[in-house]
């Protein structure tokens, strides 16, 4: 295992728990791997491809986070490919093939859930089964499976027929969520067996937390400070290049304007969002990517299997909904273990407007005869959490690890502005509280 992360991989070492969840895979174990974004999950279904012999079909849910892996795979001379709706019957053909043979070349193949559950493709897998051609199956992002995630994928859920067609295949879930309903979720409908668990803590040491309050009586837009937090970032490189960032919007014309903005301060900026055509989201993505376009202002659709290394800073230029988001989006800061950025713009203003959006019921009115539905309860219960991530007199690192369960040693956070500041903080708290919002 060490030989092949030294020479396949290029690392030293194992991180956090992966050494564990491959030595269980390879040992035909069902495994539960939950890391945060930007753990090394990957790895741990990656590196078992190339220690045993036969194929690990991989389940993802986006065609660009298959073409991506698939890409950075192959850099590393490891034979790989991806099955999808996208793909030409030719290629499908050569692929199916390869992997059918006695002995395939292919190490790992990436599928959609779409696909694989499909009665044509379960026979290919039952052919490689009986030859002893499968090695494991890995359902990466398997949040998707659960209702109660972000990312609901109802394909995801016929992945039981895996377990019910190949009960003697190894399964590996990996997830970076932590709500525990979720994780009950995956375990339950991938029908693992007695998984081995392996977790990894959810703290990224290297960024830094800062919530950046705007008060009524200043001015309530963010844009000066965002300006100001790029061109520092610029300042600190060692070549004056601009940042790589991004900022995110409640709604698509903010992230627009937040570009445009940007771009006539002469910086290079472009907004993302979900009402993009395909070919601008593609081309804002490469450019992004490619580093032509450093700064990009986006809505959540900028999100799942963005994988850049470099990002400086995080911004929400509003308050996201809840804490899992924040968490998941600030963490795309600083994947390459360098020092990273997260911003988070807290005003009255903007957490009324999001109560509003939630559908609170405005002080002094009667409540609703009946909660029109329990989950408008649960959303505004879950940005409570999060306006209290932005309003507690406590370390900001420390809320968010205990939101994941995990307690932070007193004394230990490696940078939020209230172990910084504590009495700034507090002060600052003192004068918004006060504050006649209108
Ligand atoms: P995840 O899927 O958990 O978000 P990835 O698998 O995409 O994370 O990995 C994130 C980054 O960490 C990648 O750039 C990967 O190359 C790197 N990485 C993974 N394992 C190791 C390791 N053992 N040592 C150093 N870097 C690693
Ligand atoms: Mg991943």
């Amino acid at each position: 295992m060490h030989t092949v992360l030294r020479d396949k991989f290029g690392f030293t070492s194992f991180q956090g728990r992966q050494e564990e969840a491959i030595g269980a895979a390879l040992a035909g174990r069902d495994t539960f791997v939950l890391m945060p974004t930007g753990g090394g999950k990957s790895l741990c279904y990656c590196l078992p491809a190339l220690v045993k012999k036969g194929v690990v079909v991989v389940i993802s849910p986006l065609i660009a986070l298959m073409e991506n892996q698939v890409e950075n795979l192959r850099k590393k001379d490891i034979c790989c490919d991806f099955l999808s709706s996208t793909r030409s019957a030719e290629d499908r053909r050569a692929i199916l093939d390869n992997i059918q043979s006695q002995s395939p070349q292919m190490r790992l193949l990436y599928a959609t859930p779409e696909l694989l559950t499909t009665d044509g493709f379960m026979l290919v897998l039952k052919n490689m089964y009986k030859r002893g051609n499968l090695t494991l199956f890995a359902v990466d992002e398997s949040h998707c499976i659960s209702s109660w995630g972000h990312d609901f994928r109802p394909a995801y859920r016929k992945l039981s027929v895996v377990r019910r067609e190949l009960p003697q295949v190894p399964i590996m879930a990996l997830t970076a969520t932590a709500a525990e309903k979720v994780q009950d979720d995956i375990v339950k409908q991938l029908r693992l067996r007695n998984p081995a668990l392996l977790v990894s803590s959810f703290n990224r040491p290297n960024i830094h937390y800062c919530v950046h309050y705007l008060f009524e009586a200043g001015a309530l837009d963010p844009l000066p400070h965002v300006v100001a937090l790029l061109k520092e970032g610029r300042s600190q490189d060692a070549a004056s290049r601009w940042p790589c960032a991004v900022i995110y919007t409640l709604k698509r014309e903010t992230a627009g304007e937040v570009a445009f903005s940007l771009s006539a301060k002469g910086i290079p900026a472009a907004a993302y969002h979900a009402g993009l055509k395909t070919a601008e989201r593609t081309c804002v993505l490469s450019d992004w990517a490619s580093g032509k376009t450093p700064v990009v202002a986006a809505t959540v659709a900028f999100g799942m299997g963005i994988d850049k290394a470099d990002v400086r800073l995080v911004v929400h230029y509003n308050l996201p909904k809840t804490i899992e988001g924040f968490y998941q989006e600030s963490g795309r800061a600083g994947r390459d273990g360098r020092p990273a950025k997260s911003v988070l713009f807290y005003s009255r203003d903007d957490r009324d407007r999001m109560d509003f959006i939630l559908g609170k019921p405005k002080k002094g009115k009667r409540k609703r005869k009946q909660p029109k539905s329990q989950q408008g309860n649960g959303e505004l219960q879950a940005f409570g959490q999060l306006v209290g991530y932005c309003t507690a007199r406590c370390c900001r690192r420390a809320i968010l690890l205990r939101h994941f369960g995990e307690v932070l040693p007193a004394g230990t956070c490696t940078g939020c502005d209230y172990c910084e500041d504590p009495h700034g903080v507090a002060e600052q708290l003192e004068r918004l509280e006060s504050e006649v919002v209108i």
